[in-house]
């Protein structure tokens, strides 16, 4: 299908300034994308200017949180802009809709998506290492109506917004004993905005206690690692990787798995299983593990220093580590278009 563009976004385009401090996720691309499903039937594709939506006050999104979304990147690499892995969006976007009872967008209209706002805000796509240009495909239930039951109308925007990392620096963890983030069952492991919802409260706790991020546990068992409320867990261990199985509560990000493949490339021995926070805790305690971080498409790789636990307190002996770094590097290597691509991960725009 043709993307229909609207007359309106060129002049939208060519007001627009790039401001110099750019943040993550707050100055917003003047151009959108849309498209609409009736009864699981999908329109075609729009691109129109970046505006507020109009949405009926009894829209199934306010009340039931029918809403699920996704995180990605344009690069700016030499060849000109490129995305990373976007198949895997796609699917994982699928997922999370079908686990929402709402229609997954089809992967084609999902990377017509994408690329059209990309390709149109292309001079938007920063230049410096570390930056890029992040895309928040996201899908709402509209269908103006209090019953619970699934929406009949869905939207699907493609925003963008130009951006720095989301976590630049060492960051203090906390581990959240109280609180649990997506129920064993629920929707740990899709990417729907009310497990950020329940994430909120636990964050602004720990803010108070100066640390960053929550680092949550198994809802099921409360004793094993999960993950951060929007980045996968390492630890390095003797010089091996360790990082939480997948187990329903999860999210699988796409930067895991890439982190989990360079990292065999790279020689290291890597380990998916279940990881008891009492003992990790013990091994940052006796210098077994000496580096944690986190990653995540916007975070990248986040070198963790601290974990707190109620009022103790955990310092990583190497922050960055070296093993980090190397994986940051060796990632951000693809992505920035320095370094080769053996697994075709980079999907010109
Ligand atoms: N866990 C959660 C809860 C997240 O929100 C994210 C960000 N999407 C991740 C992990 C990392 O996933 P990805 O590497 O695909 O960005």
């Amino acid at each position: 299908m043709t993307v229909s563009i609207d007359p309106a976004v060129a002049a939208s385009l060519r007001g627009f300034e790039v401001p110099e401090k750019l943040g993550f996720g707050s100055v917003m691309a003047p151009a959108m994308f849309r498209a609409r499903c009736q009864d699981g039937v999908w329109s075609g594709g729009e691109l129109v200017p970046y505006a507020p939506l109009t949405l009926d006050p009894a829209a199934k999104v306010l009340h039931y949180a029918q809403s699920c979304f996704e995180g990605m990147k344009a690069y700016r690499t030499a060849d000109g802009i490129a995305l990373f892995r976007p198949d895997r969006n796609a699917r994982r976007m699928a997922y999370s809709a079908e686990r929402l009872c709402m229609p997954a967008v089809p992967e084609s209209l999902f990377m017509e998506g994408v690329t059209t706002v990309t390709a149109y805000c292309a001079n938007l796509v920063p230049a410096n290492s570390g930056e890029s240009l992040y895309l928040r495909p996201f899908l709402i239930g509209t269908q103006p109506d209090l019953s619970v039951s699934a929406s009949t109308s869905y939207e699907f925007y493609v925003i963008a917004s130009p951006s720095e990392a989301y976590h630049a620096g060492n960051m203090r963890v906390w581990v959240e004993r109280e609180d649990a983030r997506a129920a064993v069952g629920g929707t740990g492991d899709a990417k729907v905005g009310g497990n950020y919802a329940a994430s909120l409260q636990s964050i602004a706790r720990l803010k108070k206690r100066g640390f960053d991020q929550s680092l949550w546990l198994n809802p099921g068992n409360r004793h094993t690692v999960d993950e951060l409320s929007g980045m996968n867990f390492f630890a390095v261990m003797d010089g091996e990787l360790h990082t939480p199985a997948l187990n329903g509560a999860i999210l699988e990000g796409v930067t895991r798995d890439s982190l989990l493949t360079l990292a065999r490339q790279l020689g290291y021995t890597v380990h998916e299983r279940p990881i008891d926070i009492d003992d990790l805790l013990q091994l940052v305690s006796s210098g077994t593990c000496s580096e944690a971080f986190a990653c995540g498409t916007a975070a990248i790789v986040s070198p963790i220093s601290v974990m707190g636990d109620g009022d103790a307190v955990y310092e990583l002996s190497a922050a960055p580590g070296p093993v980090a770094e190397r994986l940051r590097a060796a990632l951000l290597d693809i992505q920035e278009g320095r370094a080769e691509d053996p697994f075709g991960w980079m999907v010109p725009v």
